[in-house]
């Protein structure tokens, strides 16, 4: 049995602690909300007070945050992770993240002694739930073989992308592609409706053809052809807009350091900006056909 500290227990943490738990894992947990410190607590969590407490016995620390500079600062600060953590614990963040804070937080642990690994993941609240998510992970050969285990435990695909960054690289280079996917996706179907073609026929023609991808045949934007997309319940549910957003704006942030042409990632970045500020951040991020029809 591996003692794991889980700092970061919201949406998608908790449920992560939840199945470490239900592995048989002891975990102490942290949050800064005390209410969803004790959710975990009930699942059989013991409460820790801070970082360091919840770090200080650990084997393996997994932190679940919202965004690079909450990272930095649980690795770095005074009291933080790297100062309390015991000779060899492996640290591995899921959050999705910049990658400079990435690959500044993996080469301070580095300094440190420890083996860090970025394993930002894909799969939505339901994936950490259901123990299905996907890690896409960067760091040494030998942080991924002893975070293997562990995170099959709370997903069903585990993958090495590469080096320090290599997680988060992956992560936004494959939302980025999504987000442009989805918008083309919708503007066929925007499209043929104006024409006046049915959309179960356009779907059935290009499902089939060269238009064929995930946003069309998995997450289809229309209600119809695809019972289980969110188009089906009114685009609730699903992965919001807002995150979509966040993960679009990485992209555009490490376009931008690195001098890669992205234009349509560019544009879509900006029409996810102006749908969120719409009313939508909560709306499935399929639901932008319907600002692309004027709806919304
Ligand atoms: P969330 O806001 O529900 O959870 C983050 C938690 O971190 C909060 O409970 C917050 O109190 C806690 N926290 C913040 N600073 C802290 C600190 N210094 N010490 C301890 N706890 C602290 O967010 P979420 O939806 O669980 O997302 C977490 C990460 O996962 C984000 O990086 C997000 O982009 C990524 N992600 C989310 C989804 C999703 O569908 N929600 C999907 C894939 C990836």
């Amino acid at each position: 049995m591996t003692t794991i500290a889980f700092i970061g227990v919201g949406n998608m943490g908790g449920p992560m602690a939840k199945n470490l738990l239900k592995a048989g894992h002891a975990v102490r947990a942290f949050d800064l909300s005390a209410a969803l410190l004790s959710a975990v607590a009930e699942a059989g969590a013991a409460k820790a007070a801070d970082v360091g407490d919840a770090v200080k016995d650990a084997d393996v620390v997994v932190t679940m945050l919202p965004a690079g500079s909450h990272v930095r600062s649980v690795y770095l600060d005074k009291g933080g992770v790297l100062g309390s953590a015991k000779k060899g614990a492996l640290l591995i963040d899921s959050s999705t993240i910049d990658i400079d804070s990435a690959r500044a937080v993996a080469a301070e642990a580095e300094k440190a002694g420890f083996a860090f690994l970025d394993a930002p993941v894909s799969g939505g609240v339901g994936g950490a739930e259901a123990g299905t998510l996907t890690f896409m992970c960067g760091g040494s050969e030998d942080a991924f073989a002893r975070a293997k285990p562990i995170l099959e435990k709370m997903g069903k695909k585990v993958v090495l992308a590469g080096g320090a960054g290599a997680g988060q690289a992956a992560k936004i280079c494959n939302n980025m592609l999504l987000a442009i996917s989805m918008i083309g996706t919708c503007e066929a179907f925007v499209l043929a409706e104006k024409l006046g073609l049915d959309p179960q026929k356009l779907f059935d023609i290009a499902s089939t053809s060269s238009g064929q991808c995930w946003s069309l045949t998995t997450y289809c934007p229309v209600p119809g052809p695809v019972p289980t997309s969110p188009a089906n319940r009114d685009y609730a549910g699903g992965f919001a807009a807002a995150l979509m957003l966040k993960d679009l704006k990485l992209s555009q942030a490490a376009a931008q350091s690195t001098g890669a042409v992205t234009p349509l990632g560019a544009e879509a970045a900006q029409l996810y900006a102006l749908f969120a500020a719409k009313g939508n951040a909560g709306v499935d991020f399929s639901g932008i056909i319907r600002m692309l029809r004027g709806q919304a």
